[in-house]
C-alpha cells in the first residue's frame, strides 16, 4: 500500500475551490454544513470559515454527524445540505447518504477531500495532517520533512522514510550544550597551595554548528590556565568545551565563552584559549576554500597582561 501524505496546502486549495463552487451556485440555498465524523469535522469547519456561515446568517449551522445514522436529515427536508468528509473509500458511506437524501427530499451537496472510488487509488493510503502522529521533537521532524519536500525530494520514498526522525534525533546530540551547565561541570575541583605553574591541555577535539548555515565546523581547542589554589580535572575541561561547542555557534564567541566561563567559575590567575577550526560552510558552499582554518583566541588575566606568560602559552601550543 502506498502512503500519501495530504498537506495542509492541498487541503486549503481544495476547500477554497469548494467555497467558489458553492458561492457560484446560488440557486439552492444551503441550510447546514455537515461534517461526517471524524475526518469530515476539520474540513467542515474550514469550509464554514470561508463561507462565514455564522456571521452571515445565524440560522445556518455546522453540524457534526455520525456517518451511520441519517436521523439528522429529518430536520432539513426540502432544504440544501453541504456534506463534508475527508475520504470516500468504496463510496458505501456516500451511497448511503445519497439514497437517504433522495428518500427524505434533502438536497445533498457532497464534498470530499480524497476519493478512492477510482481503481488507481485503491492501493493508496491517504494520511491527513490531523492524523499524523504527534511530533515529540517540537516540530523538528515536520520541519525536516518540509525541507526535503522543498528541495524537490519525495519524503515518502524508501531511503528518506526515516530521515526526518534521524535528523531530529541527531540535533539532540549536536545541540546538547544548551542543557549543560558550566557551573555544574566545573564543580569538582581540587584545592592546592603548591601548584601555580601553567597547565596546558592541547588538541581537545570538538565539533560545533555554525549559526549562519547550521553546517559543522570542526577542529581543536588548546586550553591553558594558571591556577590560583584551585585545579580542575582534565576531563572537566573537555566537557566545558563540549558544553559550548554543542550549540549553534560562531567560533569567536565559542572561544570567548569557554575562557570566560572558566574565569568566572574557577577564578584562576590567568586563562588562555586558542581554537583552530575548518568550517564546512566555507568548504562545501560559497568560496569553497578547502583546507583553510580559522584561528581565534581568548586571553584573560596573566595571559593578557604578562607578555612572557602569553609567549609561553603560544609556544606550548605551537603557535
Ligand atoms: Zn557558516
Amino acid at each position: 500500500m502506498k502512503k500519501v501524505q495530504v498537506t495542509w496546502a492541498e487541503i486549503n486549495n481544495t476547500i477554497r475551490s469548494w467555497n467558489d463552487q458553492i458561492r457560484s451556485t446560488r440557486d439552492r440555498e444551503f441550510k447546514v454544513i455537515v461534517g461526517v465524523s471524524r475526518g469530515g469535522i476539520i474540513p467542515a469547519l474550514m469550509l464554514s470559515q470561508l463561507l462565514h456561515v455564522v456571521d452571515i446568517d445565524p440560522y445556518k449551522e455546522i453540524k457534526i454527524v455520525d456517518p451511520f445514522t441519517s436521523d439528522w436529515m429529518d430536520n432539513y427536508v426540502g432544504q440544501g445540505v453541504i456534506l463534508v468528509d475527508d475520504i470516500w473509500d468504496s463510496g458505501a458511506t456516500l451511497n448511503y447518504f445519497e439514497k437517504e437524501a433522495i428518500r427524505k427530499e434533502v438536497y445533498l451537496n457532497s464534498f470530499v477531500l480524497r476519493s478512492k472510488r477510482n481503481d488507481k487509488d485503491k492501493d493508496t493510503w491517504y494520511e491527513f495532517p490531523w492524523e499524523t502522529k504527534e511530533d515529540t521533537t517540537g516540530g523538528r521532524e515536520q520541519a525536516v520533512t518540509a525541507l526535503l519536500r522543498s528541495v524537490g525530494e519525495d519524503p515518502n520514498r524508501e531511503g528518506l522514510k526515516d530521515t526526518p526522525k534521524r535528523v531530529a534525533k541527531m540535533y539532540d546530540e549536536l545541540c546538547a550544550g544548551y542543557s549543560q551547565d558550566p557551573k555544574e561541570i566545573l564543580s569538582a575541583i581540587f584545592s592546592t597551595d603548591k601548584y601555580d605553574e601553567m597547565i596546558v591541555l592541547k588538541d581537545i577535539p570538538f565539533a560545533s554548528l555554525c549559526e549562519h548555515h547550521m553546517l559543522p565546523f570542526r577542529g581543536k581547542v588548546h586550553f591553558a590556565y594558571i591556577p590560583d589554589k584551585k585545579v580542575v580535572g582534565v576531563s572537566k575541561i573537555a566537557r566545558l568545551v563540549e558544553c559550548f561547542a554543542r550549540r549553534l555557534q560562531i567560533q569567536e564567541r565559542m572561544t570567548v565563552e569557554i575562557g570566560k566561563a572558566f574565569e568566572d567559575i574557577i577564578k584562576p590567575k590567568g586563562v588562555g584559549v586558542i581554537v583552530e577550526a575548518a568550517h564546512e560552510c566555507m568548504i562545501v558552499r560559497g568560496i569553497k576554500k578547502e583546507g583553510s582554518k580559522m584561528v581565534t583566541s581568548y586571553l584573560g588575566g596573566a595571559f593578557r597582561d604578562e607578555l612572557p606568560t602569553r609567549d609561553e602559552f603560544l609556544r606550548l601550543c605551537g603557535k
